[in-house]
C-alpha cells in the first residue's frame, strides 16, 4: 500500500495539463495522476458531438508537436479538424524584406497546423476519461507543503477543503490563478507595452494554406490558415499587436472599419476582408521563471513561461517540456526514486533549460527586431529577411525553429510499444 493518496498530482487541466496526464497514462500507467481542474469538466461535448463555431480560438502546432502527438497516440483523432500549414510567408510593411518557407523544401506536407483549441481540448478529454487518470473538478489548488518524501496539496471544492498527498505535484495553472507566486516561484515579467487583439477574420481569396507573419510599424501581426466556415479555405486567425491607444480605438470602430483598418496594415496577399468576427485581446508580456522547481514541485506550461503570441511558440515549448518531464519521471521510476525527488526535477530543468533558452530568445528577439519601427534596426531587419531568403543556412535554422525541430526532444519509451528515438525529422 502506497504512503501516498495519489502519485502525481496536475494543478490545472488545460492544455498543458491535459496533454501531461495523457503522456503519464501512456507511458506510466502503474503511475496513479490526478488532475485538480478549476472548471466543470464538459463530459457531454465529446467529439462527436463537435462542431466548429466561427469564432473558435486556435493554436499553431509546429511540425514537431505532431510527432509528439503521434506518439501519444492522439494525432489520428486531433488531425480531423486541424488545418496545414504548408508555406509561411513573412513580410515587412512598407519595406523590401520578405521571406517564404515551404513544407516542400524541407521534404514535408506542412510546416505546422492550425488546431482549435476546443477541439485540442476535447480530444485529449475523450482520450482521458477512457485512462485510468483521476479528475477533481471543479476544484482548485490553494497550496501545498513539503513532506518527506513528497507534498501535501491542499484543495477546495464543493466539500470545502481538504488536502491530498503525493509524490509531487505540477503546476500546470497557467499562471494566472497565483498559485505559482503561493508557493514562493519568482517570475520575471517583462511588458511589451503591447496587446494582441485575437479574431477569426474572412477573406475574398483563399490562403491557400498559406500563414502570415506581418511586421509593421506599429507591431506584428499574423494570420493562420483555417479549415471549415462557409467558404472553406477563406478564414483565418489573426492575432494582430496594438498599443494601448491603438486598440481602445479599434475596439470603439464598426466591423467594417475594422476590415478597411487590418486591410491598411496587411495589404491585399488574401483579397479583400470581408468579415472580423469576435474580438478578444490580452496585454502581452514574456513571463519566465529561472528555476521552474524545486523539491515536489515543477512549473510547466504557461505557468512556467509565456511568450508573445505571434511568433506562436508558447505550447509548443510547453509540450516539448511535457515530455521531458515525462521522461524523467520514467527514469525515477526505474531507479526508484520518488517522482519529487530533487534530483528527478534538477535532471528536467537541466534537460529542458537549453530548449526553453533558445525558444525564449528566438521569440523575443523576432519582436524586439520586429517590433514597433527603430530606425536603427530597420536595415538589420531588412537585411535578416532579405539574408534569410537568400542564405540556405539561415533559412533552414528559422524554417526548423518555426517547425519546432530545432532541438532534440525526449525519446519516448511506452509500455509495450516501440522504443523511438526524437527524430528531429532532419
Ligand atoms: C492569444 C494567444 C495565442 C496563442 N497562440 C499560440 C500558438 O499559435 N501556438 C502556441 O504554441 N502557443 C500559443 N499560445 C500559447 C498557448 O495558448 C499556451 O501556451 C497554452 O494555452 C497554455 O496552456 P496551459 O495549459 O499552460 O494554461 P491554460 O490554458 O491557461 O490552462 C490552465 C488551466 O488551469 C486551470 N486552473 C487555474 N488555476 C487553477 C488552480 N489553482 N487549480 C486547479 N486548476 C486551475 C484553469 O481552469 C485552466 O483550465 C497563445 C497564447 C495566447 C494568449
Amino acid at each position: 500500500m502506497s504512503q501516498f493518496d495519489t502519485d502525481l498530482i496536475i494543478a490545472g487541466g488545460g492544455l498543458a495539463g491535459a496533454t501531461l496526464a495523457l503522456a503519464m497514462a501512456r507511458v506510466l500507467p502503474e503511475v496513479r495522476v490526478t488532475v485538480v481542474e478549476a472548471f466543470p469538466l464538459a463530459a457531454a461535448a465529446l467529439p462527436a458531438a463537435y462542431q466548429p463555431s466561427y469564432d473558435a480560438r486556435s493554436t499553431a502546432l509546429a511540425f514537431g508537436s505532431r510527432l509528439i502527438y503521434e506518439e501519444l497516440g492522439l494525432w489520428s483523432r486531433l488531425s480531423e479538424h486541424v488545418t496545414p500549414i504548408r508555406r509561411i510567408h513573412v513580410s515587412d510593411r512598407g519595406r523590401f524584406g520578405a521571406t517564404r518557407l515551404d513544407a516542400t523544401e524541407h521534404g514535408q506536407d506542412a510546416l505546422g497546423y492550425v488546431a482549435d483549441n476546443r477541439w485540442m481540448g476535447l480530444c485529449l478529454m475523450r482520450e482521458l476519461l477512457d485512462s485510468q487518470v483521476q479528475w477533481r473538478a471543479p476544484a482548485e489548488v490553494v497550496d501545498m507543503t513539503a513532506e518527506a518524501d513528497g507534498v501535501r496539496v491542499v484543495l477546495n471544492d464543493s466539500q470545502g477543503r481538504q488536502s491530498l498527498t503525493a509524490q509531487c505535484l505540477v503546476v500546470a495553472d497557467g499562471g494566472r490563478s497565483g498559485l505559482r507566486e503561493t508557493l514562493g516561484f519568482q517570475p520575471r515579467h517583462h511588458d511589451y507595452g503591447q496587446n494582441a487583439l485575437i479574431a477569426n477574420v474572412s477573406t475574398s481569396d483563399s490562403h491557400q494554406f498559406c500563414a502570415f507573419e506581418r511586421f509593421t510599424d506599429a507591431g506584428p501581426m499574423a494570420l493562420l490558415p483555417q479549415g471549415g466556415g462557409v467558404r472553406p479555405g477563406h478564414q483565418s486567425a489573426l492575432v494582430w499587436t496594438l498599443s494601448d491607444q491603438a486598440l481602445a480605438d479599434l475596439l470603439e470602430r464598426s466591423d467594417a472599419d475594422k476590415c478597411r483598418l487590418l486591410q491598411e496594415r496587411f495589404g491585399w496577399r488574401l483579397g479583400r476582408f470581408t468579415r472580423i468576427g469576435e474580438c478578444s485581446h490580452y496585454p502581452l508580456k514574456l513571463t519566465t521563471v529561472d528555476e521552474p522547481v524545486r523539491p515536489g514541485v515543477a512549473l510547466v506550461g504557461n505557468a512556467a513561461h509565456a511568450l508573445h503570441p505571434v511568433a506562436g511558440q508558447g505550447f509548443n515549448l510547453a509540450l516539448r517540456g511535457l515530455m521531458t518531464l515525462v521522461e524523467q519521471f520514467r527514469l525515477a521510476t526505474e531507479q526508484g526514486l520518488s517522482l519529487g525527488d530533487a534530483r528527478v526535477l534538477r535532471r528536467y530543468q537541466q534537460h529542458h533549460r537549453q530548449d526553453w533558452q533558445q525558444t525564449v530568445q528566438f521569440s523575443d528577439s523576432l519582436i524586439r527586431l520586429f517590433g514597433p519601427d527603430l530606425a536603427p534596426v530597420a536595415a538589420v531587419r531588412d537585411a535578416g529577411l532579405v539574408g534569410l531568403d537568400l542564405l540556405p543556412g539561415a533559412k533552414r535554422w528559422f524554417a526548423r525553429k518555426a517547425m519546432g525541430l530545432g532541438g532534440r526532444r525526449a525519446v519516448i519509451h511506452r509500455p509495450g510499444g516501440p522504443n523511438r528515438e526524437s527524430s528531429d525529422h532532419a
